[in-house]
């Protein structure tokens, strides 16, 4: 026996906005003001620093580079073998993409003011040696998107790894918060120590052309631009 058609439910009645309520706008005022607030502070209390942003796998997966020649081949040789294999470069200090496996290792070269916090070396007896492990944390300017793996220049010539910072932003108003539109300051990257001789410190400007750059204190934020390189849009373009 065919089992009986049920009987049609009756859709809930639309609840309609309550037209008492307003949304409001983005104030860009308010974060403009907020932005130069933050900004200020850290040219009150801050130095020059230089922020190497390396490329990462997802800017391979969309396109934009291609494999480092130098250390990733094309499966011809052993080490080639090896690399697909493992999917790791042969040369874990390669001159040319920097430990990245992507050609050329970084996307940009940029300097920015940033407020370190105070640290000292302390020394670590580890399996590789006696190595020298710091962290500190670092507030900045928040007109670039930094990723874990990106590394910091101080102009003593000491170079740290970062980890994603927390940015924060300023809400005026009802709108998903954007880093264009938003973001009023980076904040408390953390930073470790790189030991010397590590594939950071073959990333140009060598150290003592560094500390030259970043010590050209003016009375007004200096124009860095010609030490700077540029090869992508500093925060992607699909903003989040
Ligand atoms: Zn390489």
């Amino acid at each position: 026996m065919p089992l009986p058609i049920p009987a049609p439910v009756p859709s809930p009645a639309p609840v309609l906005p309550d037209r008492r309520l307003y949304v409001r706008e983005r104030q860009d005022f308010a974060i403009e003001n907020e932005r130069l607030r933050q900004n200020q502070a850290i040219y009150w209390y801050g130095e020059y620093v230089m922020f190497i942003l390396m490329w990462h796998i997802q800017d391979l997966e969309e396109g934009r580079i291609t494999r480092c020649t130098e250390c990733y081949g094309n499966g011809s040789t052993l080490n080639d073998r090896v690399t697909a294999a493992y999917n790791q470069p042969t040369q874990n200090k390669c001159p040319t993409c920097f430990g990245t496996t992507f050609e050329g290792g970084y996307k940009a070269r940029i300097i920015r003011p940033a407020i370190l916090t105070d640290s000292d070396k302390d020394d670590a007896n580890q399996a590789r040696g006696v190595t020298h492990s710091m962290s500190l944390d670092v507030e900045t300017v928040s007109d670039f998107r930094l990723r874990s793996g990106d590394y910091m220049f101080r102009s003593n010539g000491d170079r740290f790894y970062l980890r994603t910072p927390t940015r924060t932003t300023l809400r005026t108003g009802f709108e998903t918060p954007l880093q264009t539109t938003h973001s009023i300051h980076y904040n408390l990257a953390r930073a470790g120590l790189e030991d010397r001789g590590t594939v950071s410190y073959l990333i140009p400007p060598s150290e003592s052309s560094l500390a030259v750059i970043l010590e050209e204190i003016e009375r007004v934020p200096t124009n860095f631009t010609a030490y700077e390189e540029i090869k992508e849009a500093l925060i992607p373009a699909d903003d989040d």
